[in-house]
This record gives C-alpha cells, sequence and structure tokens, in this order.
C-alpha cells in the first residue's frame, strides 16, 4: 500500500486515542512510515530480490513492531497498523511475513500431497508433518486437498489500488471531521509538528524514499553513470543519518513500575 496511506490512517486512529496530544498521533503516524524502509532499494541485480524477497518481510514482522514498541510505544502502533494494512492485501502485493524470519527456517522442502517429506534441504525446525495432522484432525469439511502456502499472512484486497485510495480518503475526512470544530488551527498545529518539531525525520523519510522510489521505478535496471550512482547513495544515506540523527531523541520506553 502507498505510504500516504499509511500515514493517514495512523494519524487518524492516533487523533482518536491521543486526541489531547498532537505530537503523539504524528508519532504514530511517522511509525506507519518506518516498515517500507524494507523496499528494495539496495545496490544489487534483479534476481537477488526475487530470491530473497526481503520487502514485506525484514520490517512487517512481529518482532520489529516489537523491537519499535519497546523503543516507544507510539511509533510501534504505528508499526502495527502499517502492517494490519498490508495484511489485508492479496498475494498479487505479497501480503506480510508475519513471523520472519522464523518462516525462512524451512527451506526447500518437497512433499508428497500426504505431507510426508520427499527431500529437504537447509534447516528443518517444523518436523511434525502439517498436511497429514491438519487432514487427520480437522472436520471432514475442512481437510485441505492441496499444498498451503503459510509463510505470508493474506487479506481479501484483490485491488490494492483501490483499497489505497479508499482508505486515504477515508482517513482523511475522517480527521477533517474529528477536527472540524478548529480546523483551521488544527493544521497549523500538524504541519507545525510535522515540519518544526520533527523536522529531521520528515525531511529524512521525504528524502529517503523519493529518491528511494525513483531509483527502485526508474533507474534501477539502467545504465546509470557511477557519479550518479553515488548521488543516489549519498541522498539517501543522509536521509537516513536524519532519521536516526532525531529518531534517537524519541526513546521512550514504557515504564511497568509508577514512580512515586
Ligand atoms: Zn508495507
Amino acid at each position: 500500500m502507498n505510504l500516504n496511506t499509511h500515514v493517514a490512517f495512523a494519524l487518524a486512529v492516533g487523533l482518536v486515542l491521543f486526541h489531547n496530544d498532537l505530537s503523539l498521533a504524528v508519532l504514530a503516524g511517522i511509525g506507519a512510515a518506518l516498515p517500507d524502509l524494507d523496499r528494495e532499494y539496495i545496490f544489487t541485480r534483479r534476481a537477488m530480490f526475487a530470491r530473497y524477497q526481503l520487502h514485506r518481510a525484514l520490517f512487517h514482522n512481529l518482532f520489529f513492531a516489537s523491537a519499535v514498541t519497546l523503543f516507544n510505544p507510539y511509533l510501534g502502533l504505528g508499526v502495527f497498523l502499517h502492517m494490519l494494512l498490508d495484511m489485508l492485501t492479496s498475494p498479487t502485493d505479497g501480503g506480510i511475513e508475519l513471523f520472519f524470519p522464523l518462516g525462512r527456517l524451512v527451506k526447500d522442502i518437497k512433499m508428497d500431497y500426504e505431507g510426508r517429506v520427499r527431500t529437504s534441504r537447509g534447516i528443518m525446525w517444523l518436523l511434525e508433518d502439517p498436511v497429514r495432522l491438519i487432514n487427520r484432525t480437522a472436520d471432514v469439511g475442512l481437510r485441505e486437498t492441496v499444498k498451503m502456502p503459510w509463510l505470508r499472512v493474506y487479506g481479501p484486497f484483490k485491488n490494492s489500488r483501490l483499497a489505497d485510495w479508499t482508505i486515504f480518503y477515508f482517513s482523511f475526512l475522517f480527521i477533517q471531521l474529528f477536527e472540524i470544530h478548529d480546523l483551521l488551527n488544527w493544521w497549523i498545529q500538524f504541519l507545525s509538528t510535522v515540519f518544526l518539531k520533527y523536522t529531521f525525520i520528515t525531511i529524512g523519510l521525504v528524502l529517503f524514499y523519493s529518491i528511494g522510489e525513483l531509483w527502485r521505478k526508474k533507474l534501477q535496471f539502467k545504465n546509470v553513470t557511477d557519479n550518479q550512482k553515488l548521488a543516489i547513495i549519498s541522498g539517501m544515506t543522509l536521509g537516513g543519518l536524519m532519521i536516526i540523527y532525531q529518531g534517537q531523541s524519541l526513546f521512550m520506553p514504557v515504564r511497568l513500575t509508577k514512580s512515586k
């Protein structure tokens, strides 16, 4: 899904949850912009992307989301909301790998329809034989007839572009109505939070994603000179450093014990 959809949705949810504090809602929006940093922006061959499939895996799993939540729960909320939306997309868009990297431990297993392992390479941690087990224990009507890929979690959104725009406009409209009593003032507060309070993170994210997308969609597999490559790497590194630079200051772990 598009980044603007993720950010708008998280911002809307954040406003409902933390209405008295706009900057917390903005943090949820920033959190929602983080998972897609795992897109194929690295400089490598197409075959490598196809092989490792890190997008919607590396930063779209429960472990990453939990780590961000421990760092800052408001950012973490944004990450979880991002994953929730991506989880609703169909296999065309890839769903998400909720348990990455655990699912990757199962490698190259060829099973017959009975679930018996015929050949395997790499670590196998799933030692039971799932298809046969499911078939033995499931209700008669629910027995699987074909092998099911359970690596990724998918949802019903076949046309993700339609879902994208629907969720984006719905979130946008919702925010306007939610803040209607003082909308102009809200926009001023919102823009100053985004650009004045979180200046480095905002510019860093814009820089990183806009150059990354330019690279991914337009330049990646064309003849790019070394100087152009250097410019792209520098721009994205600068963006990344700006995010990390201000990001550190957001360290806000939840205290389990109340201080007196
Ligand atoms: Zn995503």
